[in-house]
C-alpha cells in the first residue's frame, strides 16, 4: 500500500516522539492538555489586536511564521493523540461531515451562523 501524504507526515511526527523516548509521556490527558495549550498559544498572536492590526498579522512574514508554527503544534499534538488512540482522523472527520450534512442542511442555515445562546442568527 502507497503512503499518502498524510501517513507519510504521521510517521515523521511518530518517528520524532520515538526518537527522543517521548512516546512514554503520551497519554490522552496530558496529549490534550498540551494541544489546548498550543491553541492558546494561537490564540495568543491575536488577542487584543484591533481589526486593523488583525489584517496585518497576515502579511507580516514574521507574524504569520508564528501563527504557521502554532498551528502546526496543533496539528502534531492532535496528530499524535489520534494515533496513539486508534482514531482515524480522516474517517472521523469524514463520518462527521455527513452527520453535520443532516444537522446543518443548507436551505435551514446557508449564510446564518449560530452561538449557544441564541442559536441560530442571520
Ligand atoms: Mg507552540
Amino acid at each position: 500500500m502507497k503512503m499518502n501524504d498524510f501517513d507519510k507526515i504521521k510517521e515523521k511526527i511518530k518517528q520524532f516522539n520515538l526518537e527522543r523516548d517521548w512516546d512514554k509521556f503520551h497519554n490522552p490527558k496530558d496529549l490534550l492538555i498540551a494541544l489546548v495549550s498550543e491553541v492558546g498559544e494561537l490564540a495568543e498572536c491575536y488577542r487584543w489586536l484591533n481589526p486593523n492590526e488583525l489584517e496585518s498579522v497576515h502579511t507580516s512574514p514574521e507574524k504569520k511564521k508564528k501563527i504557521e508554527e502554532e498551528i502546526a503544534d496543533i496539528m502534531m499534538y492532535l496528530i499524535t493523540l489520534s494515533y496513539k488512540t486508534n482514531i482515524d482522523i480522516f474517517k472521523v472527520i469524514e463520518d462527521k461531515l455527513e452527520k453535520n450534512k443532516l444537522r446543518y442542511p443548507i436551505d435551514k442555515v446557508k449564510g446564518i451562523h449560530s452561538n449557544p445562546i441564541e442559536g441560530f442568527k442571520g
